[in-house]
């Protein structure tokens, strides 16, 4: 997947125009350590603390396959031996957005993977009643001209809250936005696709499971239930 260029940066540098049309990459990631995990999780009987540490070894296995891209420049380093040809991380660092707050349960297991990245939070809640997605905090760079944006959301269910996230992100200039999912719903994928091929923005998403479907009150079937519930308790709803 990673291709590479005789200097400087390796990785996509896509064209940036708002005709660009950009359809989603899908990822799931098959490995028997991820299904393991998946399975544990799914597991209504999973304790609140096993759950959350069950969730920071899957980011680090899904987050090492969401990374296969990441930008890096030739570097040349001195063993003991002698010179060695390598690579490390090129500018601008990718940005790490959890979005709030069930998303802040898979930073530990990004950061772990990529420690100099750099993170931003998006605060988004969607009402029970219309599915519909509002924000209620965002702390990001103004400018994200050229940076990889790794965003992190355990369900991707209707899609209404990672649309809102791609296109704040897009609206500052994200070079690519790369979203790690727990899960993703076939309904939330097709949203996605709807409404962020117009932005010019490449968005690849990389999860454990495609699951079968929603069911009528936005939930992914069989899907783990509520994320944020499973991970902090049901505080505040
Ligand atoms: N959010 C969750 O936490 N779980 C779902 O199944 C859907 C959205």
């Amino acid at each position: 997947m990673s291709t590479i260029l005789p200097e400087g940066t390796r990785g996509p540098d896509p064209p940036r125009t708002a005709s660009r049309l950009a359809a989603v990459q899908l990822h799931v990631v098959d490995h028997p350590l991820v299904a393991h995990k998946l399975t544990m999780l799914r597991d209504a009987t999973t304790s609140s603390p096993v759950f959350r540490q069950l969730t920071d070894e899957l980011v680090t296995l899904l987050a090492y396959e969401a990374t296969r891209s990441v930008r890096v420049s030739s570097k040349t380093v001195r063993t003991p031996i002698g010179p060695a040809e390598g690579v490390h991380m090129a500018q601008p660092r990718p940005l790490v957005v959890p979005i709030l707050r069930a998303g802040l349960g898979m930073l530990e297991g990004m950061t772990r993977l990529v420690p100099n990245a750099e993170v931003g939070f998006l605060g988004l809640v969607r009402d029970e009643q219309t599915l519909h997605a509002t924000t209620y905090a965002e702390r990001l760079p103004d400018d994200l001209s050229g940076r990889q944006c790794y965003v992190l959301d355990p369900m991707l269910a209707t899609g209404g809250t990672l649309s809102s996230a791609i296109h704040y992100l897009a609206e500052r200039n994200a070079a690519d936005v790369i979203a790690i999912c727990l899960l993703v719903a076939p309904e939330g994928l097709d949203l996605l696709e709807r409404e962020t091929t117009a932005i010019g923005v490449p968005l690849t998403v990389v999860t454990a499971s495609v699951d079968e479907k929603l069911n009528d009150v936005g939930y992914i079937v069989p899907g783990l239930g509520d994320a944020g519930d499973r991970l902090y308790g049901s505080a505040g709803s």
